[in-house]
């Protein structure tokens, strides 16, 4: 951490020439478990990690808004009175975004002044570990400090969707931003997507010697988003055809008429969307009763669910999750939108090396590229560093 804080307030200086005000940063996140429910208004339970992505920022006396990064090359400039999220692009439509959407959820940014801001980040991009949340819950949580906005954790946690779906163009849900910025050390954020209430879930992880590991196919999950958007378009046909307004209406006992109703493929969505559910509710229970060692087969089926009903898995997933499930890990299921990115898996510490080196070999002897696995603790959300 202390490294890339210094990174961060070197790269400040180094690209506008004077110090920041402030430091503050916000953590990726991992879903442990809830894949795809949270736009149908269901369940999820993620946890905030201990990789970050670190904003410095400072204040101008004019009305101008200057960010750059340590991920790109130019310094993008704009007019505080000219922020319109149809025209902004690339990655500072991230954090440019965040400063709109803070406009439109009431503040009044016809009387704030301008800013700059310098982003450094360990987060990994596009591994399902939810770079864009990070940037977006450290922009938003600094430039609700600095403009003296008074926005709530949730509140922010909307403007940061909000920027994401019409200044990035991205049709996610809430579920990244709460994370980062709800999570706490060593627990997880059990969140009710249709009511936004969120509850802090105890994991006990380092008391059981569990840990998570990451294990990132290092496949872009990018080029997918029209898997992603086809996907959500079968629930809200299966919504339509079972007469409720979305998913979450549902519950394990309607699928036998979910069955005799839907066509195959969007039964098998549906089934998918509505066992996820029950299975995070049967989690936050299990962590609550038996503790981290009993949520193993939780997660082994929400992978299989993901695999064989909501079709999502790539074969390097389901390669890793397998190898992993073959090496002593207590579950693993692949874990992000899909297609790509990264699968988790839950191990016993003194069988880690064990999972990492078969995961290699694996990998190595179907000719897959060199993946990338790496364990990570839940970490405290979004805060200011000074
Ligand atoms: P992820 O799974 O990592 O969230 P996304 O495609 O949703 O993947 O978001 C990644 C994008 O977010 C990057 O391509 C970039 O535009 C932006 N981004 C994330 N972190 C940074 C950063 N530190 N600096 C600049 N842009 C970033
Ligand atoms: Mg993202």
């Amino acid at each position: 951490m202390t490294d890339i804080r210094d990174e961060t307030t070197d790269g400040f200086r180094a690209t506008f020439g004077y110090e920041p005000s402030g430091l503050w940063s916000a953590p990726g996140r991992v879903n442990l478990i809830g894949e795809h429910t949270d736009y149908n208004l269901g369940f999820v339970l993620p946890f905030a990690i201990d990789r970050r992505t670190v904003v410095a920022l400072g204040l101008r006396d004019d009305r101008i808004a200057r960010v750059a990064s340590s991920f790109a090359d130019e310094v993008v400039e704009i007019d505080l009175s000219r922020l319109d999220p149809a025209a902004l692009d690339g990655w500072a439509a991230y954090p440019l975004g965040v400063a709109w959407a803070l406009g439109a959820r009431g503040a009044d940014l016809a009387a704030v002044p301008g800013f700059d801001i310098f982003v450094e980040s360990d987060v990994p991009v596009g591994a399902g570990l939810s770079s864009s949340a990070a940037i977006e819950s450290a922009v938003a949580l600094a430039l609700n400090d600095v403009w003296q906005l008074g926005f709530d954790r949730p509140q922010l946690a909307r403007v940061g969707q909000l920027a994401e779906n019409e200044a990035v163009g991205a049709p996610t849900g809430i579920m990244d931003q709460s994370a980062s910025l709800l999570g706490e050390k060593d627990c997880a954020v059990f969140l009710d997507c249709r009511s936004l209430e969120s509850r802090i879930v105890e994991l006990g992880l380092a008391d059981a010697g569990l840990v998570v590991l990451i294990m990132d196919t290092g496949i872009s999950h990018e080029h997918a988003t029209g898997g992603y958007a086809e996907r959500r378009a079968s629930c809200e046909l299966g919504a339509r055809m079972l007469g409720v307004d979305s998913l979450r209406d549902l519950g394990v006992d309607d699928l036998p008429r979910a069955r005799a109703e839907l066509d195959d493929v969007t039964f098998r969505r549906v089934r998918h969307v509505v066992t996820e559910n029950q299975r995070v509710l049967d989690t936050v229970a299990a962590l609550a009763s038996g503790g981290p060692r009993s949520i193993g087969d939780l997660l082994d089926a929400s992978h299989r669910s993901m695999r064989d009903d909501f079709e999502i898995s790539i074969a390097e997933l389901d390669l890793a999750v397998e190898t992993a499930q073959a090496n002593g890990a207590i579950g693993a299921r692949m874990t992000g939108g899909g297609f790509g990115g990264a699968a988790i898996a839950l191990v016993a510490t003194e069988d880690l090396s064990r999972v990492q080196v078969a995961i290699d070999g694996a990998f190595a002897e179907h000719g897959y590229g060199v993946p990338d696995t790496f364990v990570v603790t839940a970490a405290h959300g979004a805060s200011r560093e000074y």
